[in-house]
């Protein structure tokens, strides 16, 4: 594709990138039939190739971002799927970061939606303002039909979405050291997330017991939300203020008792993490250690796959639907770890047709684009349940919630599974399914 910006414009790095981005896109088109959106509205303008050429006008002309773009752009779901058809190697992801944050700099959204997003933004990343706002949300579940009729469906989607019950805060692992329970061979960090410790702290927990069981050496850093769900939402300061405080704990662990990779259990924070190098490169004072946190980030399965792992009890044929979530199998190219490690421990394992399709949840998205992500998930659960599982396993806590909300089928995340067959408890989602206990002692640190 041809561009055509100025010397001045293209003195500006994220500038350049996007010139080097757009020109590489054929307009072949290939990469509309798997975008979700265009999928299901059917108009140019919701499929990749009509965003790009709507954020090179933008960009091209130096233009603050109208109402239009603004619609086209924020009905995208960053799902990537465009990014895994594209036969030219489009990097759409970082194009789309760029325009996003063009318009929260250059857009002045309606006073809700403002006051929506900055609530999001405040909330999630925050364990304590989350546990407190979703305590208030399961008294106003009830509500959801009256804020849907009064016009407010992100608060309606909010409240549907949120969880009715709590684990207890003591159930989250905490931060600190966890040593191994076998002969050490190895030592790595673990993101705790922002949402998972809140909602399923069982993932993490899950995670270290397999980590520790296999004689990993787990460190958990207090460095808060890696800056994910703000990045998606074009709030690139406070992104970038985010991947900051995580780059300076893990490299104090670097560079004090040194790690072998930097380990996260949620694929959408992952790729984030994956792309600090990028986010930070001209950055002087952290583009030598966000590159190096980058190169050090594996998604659990990535890393776990590298272990030969015990399989101490075979889940007797438990029929596993495999939801490979967007992060993971358009964000990171991860799509074989998974399913091969689930298999290898025993479970019967479907791939979910359409599996390319995003489910909806995609960070925010199914609080800010309600019906858009409504109708992904019903198409989702409507393909999950052809296969009949006894389970759902996917490796990212957004899915997880969005598609749980559709379903009666348990969900669970990967990690959980593995735990469960070498040796640790039944996923307490799974075991309140099946009348089996799931009694589950607290992980904690030892210092
Ligand atoms: S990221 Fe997903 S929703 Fe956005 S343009 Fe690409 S395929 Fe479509
Ligand atoms: S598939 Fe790639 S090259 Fe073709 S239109 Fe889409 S982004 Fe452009």
């Amino acid at each position: 594709m041809q561009t055509s910006f100025t010397l001045a414009q293209l003195a500006d790095p994220n500038i350049a990138e996007a010139d080097r981005i757009l020109r590489a896109c054929v307009h072949c088109g290939f990469c509309t039939a798997t975008c979700p959106t265009y999928v299901l509205l059917g108009d140019e303008l919701d499929s990749p190739r009509g965003r790009i050429y709507l954020i090179k006008d933008m960009l091209e002309h130096d233009r603050p971002a109208t109402a239009d773009v603004v619609k086209h752009i924020d009905r995208c779901l960053s799902c990537l799927a465009c990014m895994t058809t594209c036969p030219s190697g489009v990097h759409y992801m970082h194009l789309v970061d760029h325009a996003r944050a063009h318009i929260e700099k250059t857009y002045a959204r309606p006073h809700i939606d403002r006051w929506l997003r900055a609530f999001l933004a405040r909330v999630l990343p925050d364990n304590g303002l989350l546990r407190w706002a979703l305590g208030a949300a399961r008294l106003g579940k009830p509500f959801s039909g009256v804020f849907a009729g009064l016009g407010l469906a992100p608060v309606a989607a909010m409240l549907r979405l949120a969880p009715s019950r709590l684990p207890a805060k003591a159930a989250a692992p905490g931060t600190g050291l966890f040593p191994p329970t076998a002969p050490r061979r190895g030592r790595v960090a673990l993101l705790t997330g922002c949402v998972s410790p809140v909602i399923t702290p069982s993932i993490n927990a899950a995670a270290i017991r397999v980590l520790t069981r296999h004689g990993i050496e787990v460190v958990v850093a207090d460095a808060g939300c890696c800056g994910s769900i703000v990045h998606h939402m074009g709030r690139e300061q406070e992104a970038l203020s985010a991947a900051r405080r995580q780059i300076d704990a893990l490299t104090a662990e670097i560079e004090g008792e040194g790690l072998d990779a930097i380990l996260v259990t949620a694929s959408g924070c992952g790729t984030t993490v994956k792309d600090y190098g990028y986010v930070l490169r001209t950055d002087g004072a952290y583009a030598e250690n966000a590159l190096r946190v980058s190169r050090l980030a594996r998604d659990i399965s990535e890393y776990l796959r590298g272990i030969d792992l015990t399989s101490k009890r075979a889940p007797s044929g438990l029929v596993v639907a495999y939801h490979s979530a967007c992060s993971l199998q358009h964000g990171q190219k991860i799509v074989g770890a998974p399913k091969e490690l689930l298999c290898k421990m025993g479970f019967v394992v479907k791939d979910v047709p359409e599996g390319h399709l995003c489910c909806g949840s995609a960070g925010t998205y199914n609080i800010l684009q309600p019906e858009l992500a409504r109708r992904l998930r019903e198409r989702k659960v409507g393909n999950i349940e052809k296969l009949k599982p006894d389970v759902i396993a996917a490796g990212n806590i957004g899915c997880m919630t969005q598609i749980a909300a559709g379903t009666v089928i348990p969900v669970v995340h990967t990690v959980e599974l593995i735990d469960w067959a070498t040796g640790g408890p039944e996923p307490e989602a799974l075991a309140g399914k099946r009348g089996s206990s799931a009694a589950v002692a607290p992980v904690a640190p030892a210092k």
